[in-house]
């Protein structure tokens, strides 16, 4: 943290911002705010340089054509690896994440380089786009409660072997695998196809990053009564027979 602000970097709201994803960056500074911290938030259009000195970049969804022009401009950019050198935390989302992976299908129907900074590719599904409510447990090692979610993607992620799956669905497709995998993750660098926007409905991830970026253990307690409603709601909502 520089000056004592922590500093929240939003990627691209211009090409990467569908179903909410921008609630993200509202949590992760209303949250952050909650614990006393001073909080810059930096909304990086993708005609700008992404800065390096951010503490937690965050990124959206999007759709195929500016999900390739986000990949193009990240990767002639080159700051976000930089930053992620400098040991800043990157959570993503959709889009997003396939972009850090290796590749992806392009809205012209080829190979589009990503960032490298997850190892996982993503290819165009064969099957029906996944779409719905998620819910999903969480790799244990995070202390996190269940996961929920809206997917809504027609990739498929497939994991290399320095990539941990972020969850495991108990409803919905995930990573779309097949083995039942949603997300992933590295130390400081994490994917998931849930929007939501998926930090309102589970904002214990918004903690973790915070306590990832501040590089302590535990943060004080917050009044989250708001945040188990809308949770509870939706965990209701998935589960109910059609
Ligand atoms: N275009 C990507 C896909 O369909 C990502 C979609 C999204 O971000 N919702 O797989």
């Amino acid at each position: 943290m520089s000056d004592n602000s922590l500093r929240v970097v939003w990627v691209y709201p211009d090409l990467l911002s569908t179903y909410g994803d921008q609630g993200n960056v509202l949590v992760v500074e209303r949250r952050a705010r909650q614990r006393g911290l001073d909080v810059a938030r930096l909304d990086v259009r993708s005609d700008q340089p992404i800065p390096t000195s951010g503490d937690i970049y965050l990124i959206g969804g999007g759709e195929d054509r500016p999900q390739r022009l986000a990949a193009e401009r990240l990767r002639r950019d080159g700051h976000l690896y930089q930053a992620v050198n400098n040991g800043a935390i990157v959570f993503a989302v959709c889009a997003g994440y396939q972009i850090l992976g290796h590749e992806f299908v392009n809205d012209l129907g080829q190979r589009e380089p990503g960032l490298g900074l997850l190892d996982v590719t993503t290819v165009r599904g064969e099957g029906e786009r996944c779409v719905g409510d998620v819910l999903a447990d969480i790799d244990p090692r995070l202390g996190l409660p269940q996961l929920t979610g809206f997917e809504n993607h027609q990739g498929v992620t497939h994991l290399g072997p320095t990539a941990r799956p972020f969850a495991n669905v108990r409803l919905g497709k995930g990573n779309g695998t097949g083995d039942g995998t949603e997300g992933a993750y590295n130390d400081t660098v994490f994917g998931t196809y849930m929007h939501g926007p998926v930090l309102a409905r589970n904002p214990l991830i918004a903690d973790l990053l915070l306590k990832l970026a501040l590089d302590v253990n535990a943060l004080p307690p917050t009044d989250d009564r708001w945040f188990e409603a809308l949770r509870n709601e939706r965990i209701a909502a998935a589960t109910e027979p059609a």
